[in-house]
């Protein structure tokens, strides 16, 4: 019986010491494994972005905002200003606006796996996405109470883009210099601060798309080139409102000065 007992006892004692062994080893491993800050190539294309980086959790754009094209809104002295020589967005007669583009140096941090936000925050007055080019992306309000943008879109330059008053250049309709220069019109043209993609104002297969064709955030779900398993995505169109909805269709990052 004694010896029995003992056994027992040493039995114990060693599944006990492994037990506390494999625990050990667990937490090594949950503790150790490398969270990949790898930013990955789709958000390499905002190529006018000063520095892509990524904590595993955001990706972190930083941006000066300056167009790299040209515009009557650079000071006359800027090798890329040029006098208005376009015709506007809708066709109506150009009406320069008094202010003039200055850096607005931002860091734009959106979500790495955005997801969808049954509260749909409410997009706000200033920048709410970046384009590929690091200009900021605006909604689809002139001012606050959601003064229409009407009154201002006579002031976009030839690339459909206009400085607010402190100088900050942005677009609230399709970034013409990217769907006619840079990429094409079904190309992928940025991100909101969801972290959701924004595409031009095509299809890959070449449909024109309308806000009809979109949920209440501006967007849709199917497979794109840069997506092919799917993706909420944001559409730029002709009609208003233009890039986004009633809001976000995720859960915003932030954009700091
Ligand atoms: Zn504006
Ligand atoms: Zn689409």
């Amino acid at each position: 019986m004694g010896a029995t007992k003992q056994t027992l006892r040493k039995l114990l004692v060693a599944f006990s010491t492994i037990a506390v062994l494999v625990s050990c080893n667990k937490d090594e491993t949950s503790t150790t494994t490398p969270v990949s800050t790898e930013v990955p190539a789709v958000y390499k294309k905002v190529y006018g972005a000063t520095s892509i980086t990524s904590d595993g959790t955001y990706i972190y754009f930083k941006t000066k905002n300056l167009p790299d094209h040209k515009s009557p809104y650079y000071a006359t002295t800027n090798p890329l200003y040029e006098a208005y020589n376009g015709s506007t967005f809708g066709g109506n007669e150009f009406k320069k606006n008094p202010n003039t583009i200055a850096e607005y140096n931002a860091t734009v941090k959106i979500p790495l796996n955005p997801k969808v936000d049954a509260s749909h925050p409410a997009t706000p007055l200033g920048a709410i996405g970046i384009a590929l080019n690091g200009v900021a992306l605006f909604n689809q309000y002139a001012g606050p109470n959601n003064q229409a943008l009407a009154g201002e879109i006579v002031s976009f330059d030839k690339y459909y883009g206009h400085p607010q008053n402190s100088g900050v250049y942005h677009y609230h309709v399709e970034p013409l210099y990217l769907t006619t220069v840079k990429s094409k019109k079904s190309g992928l043209m940025g991100f909101l601060l969801d972290g959701f993609p924004v595409y031009g104002p095509q299809e890959e297969n070449g449909t024109t798309v309308t806000s009809s064709m979109l949920d209440a955030y501006h967007g849709h779900t199917h497979a794109t080139v840069d997506y092919p398993n799917g993706i909420y995505h944001y559409h730029f169109t002709a009609d208003s409102p233009y890039l986004n909805g009633n809001g976000y269709y995720g859960t915003p990052g932030t954009v700091t000065q």
